[in-house]
């Protein structure tokens, strides 16, 4: 390494060691007989301190820093009188008296200073999403999002789960959006889809006797732009076999608890409360109440579940689901399957938390026949039915076992796009 520590590292008993830092220049104040140089990198900030004496010829050279140039110091680790010691800053107790310096790449003037509290643009910060990065405010963000994984990936592997991946490449996997295309050179005239979620997949896993799968997923949705809305986002996805819908609430608030406790120092109280859909129209009038008043805490989570299977579409005049076409109908609803659409309940649910759906999952169809009737209530012919999921039904015939699952995302509003579903 061209450096023997990084800039968030050194304290008072590194005191008189002889050291090479590497970093950006955060700020440099210069005070004609002493110049300061702040080295930044992603540990941390240490003033270096340039005296003529100590610093030799690299004096001129310090003075023509500038913002953001890249540096190689080698210098002394110098304890600061305690009134000089920075307590706001981890390297606070010292300073590195600059022997040497090397410009390791000049940078022009940024376009906005790299500090925590800046007024500026989003689009600024996109066109220099570097910049932004290197504000510790929006790295933090970065680490937040790698501790949560560390965090999931541990919970999932010590439950059993398998982590699979599964195709970019694909043939549509419906959610209710529209699919991305990407044309096939060598199959004129066809197209993959982007996986709008991993869901045929993850349910043809379980066919395999996978029995416990889970993936932090790339899903592809072209749709309408929203504050909470992006083309690509990332989603934990999760699915077992043999499972009741109580085996996944358990294992969901398991790791939702983990999460909080770790990644934010909050217990949270398991097990959530569970609403029927029903119940939360009849009581708050949305299928996602924020019960943060009734309950007095910070964090209101809560499962919704027995939506409705399907929801009637008056301008195509013809069912959909509400969920997806793979989830399974409540057993004591099944003779209505075909008499009365609109009074079956479904074995979906959410997680609903501070009044924001997190995400969704139901106990699915294993069952081929009846997976046939569900295309066929939603409006598909079997032609249709067959090109596009008989490779699915196919999988079914084969031992498929009862299964069910679950996703979050890292955006919230899964439901209103699915209530716009198109097949
Ligand atoms: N695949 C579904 C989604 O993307 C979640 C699930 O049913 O597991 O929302």
């Amino acid at each position: 390494m061209l450096r023997t520590h990084t800039c968030g590292q050194l304290n008072s008993s590194d005191d008189k060691k002889s050291v090479i830092l590497c970093g950006w220049v955060a700020t440099r104040r210069d005070h004609g007989k002493l110049i300061f140089i702040d080295l930044r990198d992603r540990y941390g900030i240490t003033q270096v301190t340039f005296i003529p004496k100590e610093a030799g010829e690299s004096y001129q050279i310090a003075q023509g820093l500038r913002a953001e140039f890249v540096v190689k110091i080698t210098g002394i680790v110098n304890s600061r009188p305690v009134n000089n010691v920075n307590p706001d800053l981890a390297t606070g107790e010292i300073e590195v008296l600059a022997k040497s310096v090397e410009i390791l790449n000049p940078s022009l003037t940024p376009p906005f200073e790299i500090q925590n509290d800046l007024e500026i643009t989003e689009e600024i910060r996109l066109k220099y999403r570097y910049l932004d990065l290197r504000r510790k405010k929006i790295f933090d963000n970065f680490i937040l999002r790698h501790r949560l994984y560390q965090l999931m990936r541990t919970f999932f592997n010590l439950e059993g789960f398998i982590e699979c991946e599964t195709p970019i490449l694909t043939k549509s996997t419906p959610e209710g959006a529209r699919d991305y295309l990407v044309p096939a050179r060598l199959v004129p005239g066809s197209f993959f889809a982007l996986p709008q979620s991993p869901q045929l997949f993850k349910q043809i896993l379980m066919v395999s006797g996978i029995d416990k799968y889970y993936q932090i997923a790339k899903c592809f949705r072209d749709e309408d732009l929203r504050a909470d809305r992006q083309p690509e986002f990332t989603q934990l996805d999760m699915e077992m076999s043999f499972p009741d819908e109580e085996d996944i609430f358990a294992l969901i608030e398991k790791l939702m608890q983990i999460i909080f406790k770790e990644l934010k120092g909050v217990d949270i109280k398991i097990p959530f409360e569970r609403l029927s859909y029903k119940d939360a129209q009849d009581k708050y009038q949305t299928d996602k109440p924020d019960l943060r008043k009734e309950r007095k805490g910070d964090f209101a989570f809560l499962w919704i579940k027995d939506f409705p299977l399907f929801k009637y579409n008056p301008e195509e005049k013809r069912w959909e689901s509400e969920h997806h076409p793979f989830t399974a109908p409540l057993k004591e609803d099944l003779d209505k399957l075909e008499s009365s659409p609109d009074k079956i309940k479904s074995r979906s649910y959410d997680l609903v938390l501070n009044g924001v759906e997190l995400g969704s999952g139901s106990i699915r169809i294993h069952d081929q026949q009846l997976q046939e009737k569900i295309f066929k209530i939603i409006g598909l012919d079997i032609e249709e039915t067959k090109k596009r999921f008989g490779f699915l039904l196919e999988a079914f015939q084969y031992g498929a076992p009862p299964h069910g699952g679950f996703a979050f995302g890292d955006r919230p509003a899964f439901s209103d796009y699915r209530r716009r579903a198109k097949y």
